[in-house]
C-alpha cells in the first residue's frame, strides 16, 4: 500500500511538475513576445492617385504604434467585396466605383482613405470615340457651311453677273435713245432755228432777209426752188441760203415746165 501510495505520490508530483514547467513557459512565452495593445494605426497610400484603373494592384502602408503592438490582430475593411484589401495591398477588381478602406484593432480605427476606380482604358477609348464623332460631325458641319457659303456667292456672283449685263444692255439702249434724241435735238434745231429767225430781235419778220443756210447751196439739183415766192435759183445764188427751210425744195425739170407751174426764174442769178 505505501509503496502504491508512494508511487502514487510522485505521478502527482510529476503532473504538478509539468504543469508548473507549461504555466512558466507561458509566463516567460508572454513576457518575451511583444504583446503590447495597439494604440493607433495609420493607413496610407504612396502616390495617392485620384483615380485608378480597374484590375490595379495598389500598395498601402500601414503603421502601427507602439511599435512593438501585435498586428496579427489588424483587421482590413472595404466597403464592399469588388475590391480586395489585405495586409499586402488593394486590389481594384473590375468594377468602376468609388470605395472606402481602413484597417481596424479591437475599438481602434484607422483613417478611412477613398479608392476611386474607373476602366480608364474603355474611359478612354469612349473619349476616343466621343472625340472621334464630334471632329466627324465638325468637319461634316464645315463641309456644310461652306457648301452654303459658296452657294450664296455663287448666288451673289450670279445676280451680279446678271445686273451688269443688266446695265450693259440698258447703256446700250441709253445710246440709242441718246442718238436718237441727238438727231431730234438736230431736227428740233432747225424747226426752232426758222422761226426764232422768223422773229429777229430787230422786228423784222423777213425770213428771206434773216436766214442764212449756205448748207442749202449743196445740192445735184439743177435748181432750186422757193416755193413761197414761186423763185427759180441756181443752187450757187446768194439767196439760196436765205430761203426759209419750209420753203425750200429743189428740182430737174426745165425752166419752161417750172414756169407752165406758176415760177418764174431769179432777177439775181438769171441775169
Ligand atoms: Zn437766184
Amino acid at each position: 500500500m505505501v509503496k502504491k501510495n508512494t508511487k502514487e505520490n510522485d505521478m502527482k508530483r510529476k503532473t504538478k511538475g509539468i504543469m508548473t514547467a507549461a504555466i512558466a513557459l507561458v509566463i516567460i512565452g508572454s513576457a518575451l513576445l511583444p504583446r503590447e495593445k495597439v494604440e493607433s494605426i495609420e493607413l496610407s497610400i504612396p502616390n495617392y492617385k485620384p483615380v485608378y484603373d480597374i484590375n490595379t494592384d495598389i500598395p498601402i502602408d500601414i503603421s502601427v504604434l507602439p511599435e512593438n503592438a501585435g498586428t496579427g490582430s489588424l483587421e482590413y475593411i472595404s466597403d464592399d467585396d469588388s475590391i480586395t484589401f489585405s495586409s499586402t495591398g488593394i486590389s481594384t477588381g473590375n468594377k468602376e466605383g468609388s470605395y472606402t478602406v481602413y484597417v481596424v484593432s479591437g475599438d481602434i480605427k484607422s483613417d478611412t482613405i477613398t479608392i476611386n476606380v474607373a476602366d480608364i482604358t474603355a474611359r478612354e477609348e469612349l473619349a476616343k470615340a466621343e472625340a472621334e464623332r464630334e471632329a466627324a460631325e465638325k468637319a461634316a458641319r464645315e463641309a456644310e457651311e461652306k457648301a452654303s457659303r459658296e452657294a450664296e456667292e455663287k448666288a451673289s456672283r450670279e445676280a451680279e453677273e446678271k445686273a451688269s449685263k443688266a446695265a450693259a444692255s440698258n447703256a446700250s439702249t441709253d445710246q440709242t435713245q441718246k442718238s436718237s434724241d441727238n438727231q431730234g435735238e438736230n431736227t428740233n434745231g432747225q424747226e426752232n432755228a426758222a422761226p426764232a429767225d422768223a422773229n429777229p430781235p430787230d422786228g423784222s419778220k423777213n425770213n428771206f432777209d434773216t436766214y442764212d443756210n449756205a448748207e442749202q447751196q449743196n445740192t445735184e439739183a439743177a435748181y432750186v426752188l422757193n416755193t413761197s415766192s414761186k423763185k427759180i435759183h441756181h443752187p450757187s445764188c446768194r439767196s439760196v441760203p436765205k430761203i426759209a427751210p419750209e420753203n425750200y425744195s429743189t428740182s430737174n425739170q426745165s425752166v419752161d415746165e417750172l414756169v407752165n407751174q406758176g415760177y418764174s426764174t431769179c432777177g439775181i442769178c438769171f441775169k
